[in-house]
């Protein structure tokens, strides 16, 4: 297996209740290395623009107004398969669905609230690690 990189997100339900040690700590625990990572406020149009391929989703206004509503951490993971590995560390999108030992089980408040995100394609995590960070910024 290769060591490759996806893209997290700690977001504001987790940032608001001081789980961003917490949250970090599962995804060390699951093999995955923080190799960048920034605390930000995220704008209106980086959001949207970040969650582009879900506008057409009922759910994407109140998403882009959740994910704007407090700070968020973005980070860039290393790891064996490291997609595939934070998503699983991730657990279910909806929290009443997610097995024990994840994230979102753990921590996640609802379907919207939940706790992180993670890219779902090695391609689309290239994508969104060049939104929010320049090479120099990421130090593997
Ligand atoms: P994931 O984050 O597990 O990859 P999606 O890409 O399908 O899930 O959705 C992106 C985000 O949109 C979710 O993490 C969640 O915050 C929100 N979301 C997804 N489905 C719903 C829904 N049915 N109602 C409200 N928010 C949702
Ligand atoms: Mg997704």
């Amino acid at each position: 297996m290769a060591v490759t990189r996806t893209f997290s997100i700690i977001k504001p339900d987790a940032t608001r209740r001081n789980l961003t040690g917490a949250v970090t700590k599962m995804l060390e625990e699951a093999g995955l290395r923080v190799i960048a990572s920034r605390r930000i406020r995220m704008t209106r149009d980086q959001a949207e623009g970040f969650y582009a391929v879900h506008k057409e989703r009922p759910f994407f206004n109140d998403l882009c107004t959740f994910m704007t509503s407090g700070p968020v951490v973005v980070q860039v993971l290393e790891g064996e398969n490291a997609v595939l590995r934070n998503r699983e560390v991730m657990g279910a999108t909806n929290p009443a669905q997610a097995d024990e030992g994840t994230i979102r089980k753990a921590y996640a408040e609802s379907i919207e609230a939940n706790s992180v995100h993670g890219s779902d394609s090695d391609e689309n995590a290239r994508i969104e690690i060049d939104f929010f960070f320049k090479p120099e910024e990421i130090v593997g």
